[in-house]
């Protein structure tokens, strides 16, 4: 078994990128079939969504935009909660199908919180594609369109996806042990 170390913790490799790259493929077959006519914006949510995003955007046959947005949380000035705010959407959405590209939905917030942003600016359909997702950690009402790969809730790096800010170069993925 593969193992590497990340800052205090150990992992294993999980899934191999040649199956990632196969599950991907089978996503973007999908999406090929059913938005060609659809004249889609691909969003993609940084930082982890930066792998997925190129490999999927390469399997893509029909002509599409690609943006990248990043995910921002400040403190609002009256209120002690949490305001999420999207940096580097400069697109028009009025109108727009826009596939959100994620790396993972664990439990289901940050996707509501994006559609509920996207729709605020003027987006008409909102589709989920997401990389990873742990069916057993979900607790919101959403809807995912794509999903390449569903795990287990345990905690995963690589591919993207970070410890700390590390392993996201790892081109496989790998789990914590
Ligand atoms: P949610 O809002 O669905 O609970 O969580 C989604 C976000 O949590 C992801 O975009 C990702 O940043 C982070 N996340 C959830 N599970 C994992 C995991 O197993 N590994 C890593 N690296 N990040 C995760
Ligand atoms: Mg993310």
């Amino acid at each position: 078994m593969k193992t590497i170390q990340l800052l205090d913790k150990k992992f294993a490799l999980s899934i191999p990128e040649e199956k990632i790259l196969e599950k991907i493929a089978l996503v973007a077959d999908k999406i090929n079939a059913d938005l060609a006519d659809k004249n889609p914006l691909f969003l993609a949510i940084l930082n982890g969504s930066f792998i997925f995003a190129a490999d999927l955007m390469k399997k893509i046959n029909f002509p599409c935009q690609i943006s990248f947005v990043k995910l921002a949380s400040y403190h609002g000035t009256t209120s002690t909660n949490n305001v999420l705010e999207l940096v580097g959407l400069n697109e028009n959405l009025a109108g727009k199908t826009v596939v959100i590209v994620e790396d993972i939905v664990d439990s289901g917030l940050t996707m509501t919180k994006v559609i509920e942003l996207l729709k605020s600016r003027g987006a008409e359909k909102i589709l989920i594609a997401t990389l990873l997702f742990k069916p057993s950690a979900l607790q919101h009402d959403i809807t995912l369109d794509y999903v390449a790969l569903e795990i287990p809730n345990d905690f995963i790096v690589g591919y993207g996806l970070d410890y700390d800010g590390y392993g996201r170069n790892l081109k496989d993925i790998y789990t914590v042990i």
